[in-house]
């Protein structure tokens, strides 16, 4: 105001328009495409996802020509244990279940970018309530958890709700099925990438549709999923298996197919 004061010439008033413009956008899609800092990881503050009636189950076991299937309702012949050895979980009409507290159970094969058909069924009838009610997951390359819980009428962390990548991103809705009734999820993950020097040049990205519900959008990870953390990438191979926990509640799988996207696709 007094004199003296120096005076910073004027900026071109449309090119800082122009830029603040480019900028907020810039900002916007950074911000919806990124973990939500507003809460902090697990809170029970954070509001949770609405549900949504997703309607009946309808059974059907068509399957791409180019699906690589991981379970057809016979045995788990394309699974293992953590050893290596032969997966321990139980088998029975077309169906197979966990087994409580024999460990998780992982592909024979490795995948890197992957279009997953999978569907799970908890425990009926219910017993505990939030994480300890049907808790299971389905773990992309061992360490990216789109997590399975008895989501119905039950509350928990948002970020720990059924179609939830564990602990970053909440389902955006809750279409989960009753206990003992079927839900699907069709699940798109693109491993992340890594250049020479073990810089992540691409974070992991998952996609889920749930009961044929969009819960997860393209959403980049952090990093592997994890319980009251959220650790940093460390550079893995561009394939790895696939694996199912076992969280000690015997929640129950079906028809389960896999298809991999080639490079070419991205
Ligand atoms: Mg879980």
């Amino acid at each position: 105001m007094g004199i003296g004061r120096i005076v910073t010439p004027p900026r071109p008033l449309f090119l800082s328009a122009v830029a603040v413009c480019a900028a907020l956008a810039l900002s916007a899609a950074r911000a919806a495409a990124q973990v939500d800092t507003r809460w902090p990881q697990h809170s029970m503050d954070r509001p949770q996802p609405p549900g949504v009636d997703p309607g009946p189950y309808v059974r059907n076991d068509a399957r791409p020509a180019d699906a690589i299937v991981l379970f057809d309702g016979r045995d788990l012949s394309e699974w293992r244990d953590d050893n290596g050895g032969p997966a321990p979980w139980i088998v029975k009409d077309g169906y197979f279940e966990v087994k409580p507290r024999s460990g998780m159970i992982h592909t024979a094969q490795a995948f890197g970018d992957v279009q997953l058909h999978i569907e799970w069924s908890a425990p009926t009838p219910p017993t505990g309530e939030g994480q300890e009610r049907g808790n299971s997951g389905v773990f992309l390359q061992g360490m990216y958890e789109v997590q399975i819980l008895d989501s119905y009428h039950n509350v928990t962390y948002a970020d720990g709700h059924a179609g939830a990548v564990f602990g970053q991103y909440p389902p955006r809705v809750n279409p989960t099925r009753p206990p003992g009734q079927w839900n699907v999820y069709d699940i798109v993950f693109r491993h992340p990438r890594f250049d020479a020097n073990g810089k992540v040049t691409a974070p992991a990205r998952i996609t889920v549709f749930f009961n044929g519900v969009l819960v997860q959008d393209d959403v980049p990870l952090t990093g592997p999923t994890a319980y009251r953390q959220r650790p940093p990438y460390t550079v893995t191979p561009d394939a790895l298996p696939l694996a199912l926990q076992d969280h000690s509640y015997p929640v129950r799988f079906r028809n389960i197919w896999i298809r991999q996207l080639s490079s070419q696709e991205r």
